[in-house]
């Protein structure tokens, strides 16, 4: 049945040819996190902008606010801003990148970003809202191994596994954005991390190779995936994450809802979701108390610097109450980190992906 259904519903990522084998990648690609080039100042010239018009004439837009992109609803402009439709159009626009330097970076839907203010330069390119496709694979043994493209919502792989009564991806619910963000966050919560349930991911490679790396040959870290380890070489930008595939057991779907239920309530219960913020700030202490543990302990629950505030909720989060900008955001995040080093002389790292200038 599942192979029926593979072959009748092809993933955009099989019709392109040129797939190269992951060790021959892996000695390509080097441990990046998050493409940093997006933070050189660039200025895109006439020619480019036509360029860009002519790749994606009804999904590109100039000087486009990433607040409208992003769950803080915060940050500055970014120079050139596109959806594109499919992974013909993302490898177009990667290599024209290339060809003519102008740094690129890709995001889901923003949903652990914060972009400063004066916004980025290059091109942003959006997968939330496209590439996202689900398809059951294959099973193996007793478990069923399903692909979501980078671009489908977390939410929305949780709804599909529950429904099909898959079990292992109830620990995402409440978490927002894409596979692909939750992919290279290593999204997670205390129920599990998508790191518990990857089977392999696809990805296409700044050199434009296609790519697949099974579970065994990808290192993941606490909230973090480290790219397969290379030789310092060629790759001057991150790969793109084109979908993830995972393993999922058999279970009852009736028992899964009820699950489900029981963590979404306990997630509005002690978190601001009614507030924009991008989830928690800080990553945890490797042990001891958590991140809100040690900012709540050290009185600063509420805290408010410009429009920006330590949630009075949950104080590993930080919100948007008004307005605020993302120096307010970095201010806070600095208070917090100094407050803390010379309290209890821990140094806590930012979860959250700071782009930008
Ligand atoms: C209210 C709230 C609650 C949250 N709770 C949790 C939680 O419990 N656990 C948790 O782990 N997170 C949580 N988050 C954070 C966030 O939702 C996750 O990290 C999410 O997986 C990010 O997905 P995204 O699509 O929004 O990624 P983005 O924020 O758009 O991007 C995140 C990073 O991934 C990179 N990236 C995105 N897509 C790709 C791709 N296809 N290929 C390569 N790189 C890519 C970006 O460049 C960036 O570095 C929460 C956020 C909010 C707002």
């Amino acid at each position: 049945m599942f192979g029926k259904q593979a072959k009748k519903c092809c993933m955009p990522y099989r019709q392109l040819n040129k797939v190269e084998s992951s060790k021959q990648a892996s000695r390509r690609l080097r441990v990046v996190d998050g493409n940093l080039d997006s933070n050189r100042l660039t200025r895109m010239d006439h020619n480019t902008k036509k360029w860009l018009e002519k790749i994606a004439p009804t999904d590109i837009r100039f000087n486009e606010p990433m607040s409208k992109h992003t769950s803080f609803r915060i940050g500055g402009p970014a120079e050139a801003f596109v959806t594109p439709r499919n992974v013909s159009t993302l490898r177009t626009l990667i290599q024209g990148c290339r060809q003519r330097q102008i740094p690129w970076l890709i995001v889901g839907s923003g949903t652990n970003l914060l972009v400063k203010d004066a916004g980025i330069s290059g091109l942003v390119i959006c997968l939330a809202g496209c590439l996202n496709q689900i398809e059951q694979i294959g099973v193996n043994g007793h478990q069923v191994l399903v692909t979501a493209m980078a671009g489908v919502q977390t939410k929305t792989l949780c709804a599909y596994a529950i429904a099909n009564g898959l079990k292992g991806m109830n620990f995402a619910l409440g978490i927002y954005g894409t596979i692909g963000g939750a992919t290279m966050m290593n999204a997670g919560t205390r129920h599990g991390c998508v790191a518990d349930v990857l089977d392999s991911i696809q990805l296409l490679t700044p050199a434009d190779e296609i790519v697949q790396f099974n579970r065994d040959q990808l290192r993941f870290g606490y909230r973090k995936l480290f790219w397969p380890q290379a030789r310092g070489d060629q790759a001057e930008a991150p790969p793109v994450i084109l979908a993830s595939t995972f393993r999922f057991d058999i279970d009852d779907t009736k028992t899964l809802r009820k699950q489900a239920r029981a963590i979404i309530k306990a997630r509005k219960r002690t978190q601001p979701l009614g507030m924009p913020s991008a989830g928690c700030i800080f990553k945890n202490p490797v042990d001891g108390p958590s991140a809100g543990e040690l900012i709540d302990r050290a009185g600063l629950k509420g805290k408010r610097i410009g429009g920006a505030e330590i949630s009075t909720k949950h104080a590993n989060f930080i919100v948007n109450r008004h307005n605020a900008a993302a120096a307010d955001i970095l201010e806070l995040i600095k208070l917090v980190q100094q407050t803390l080093k010379s309290k209890n002389g821990i140094e806590l790292e930012p979860e959250v992906k700071i782009v930008g200038t």
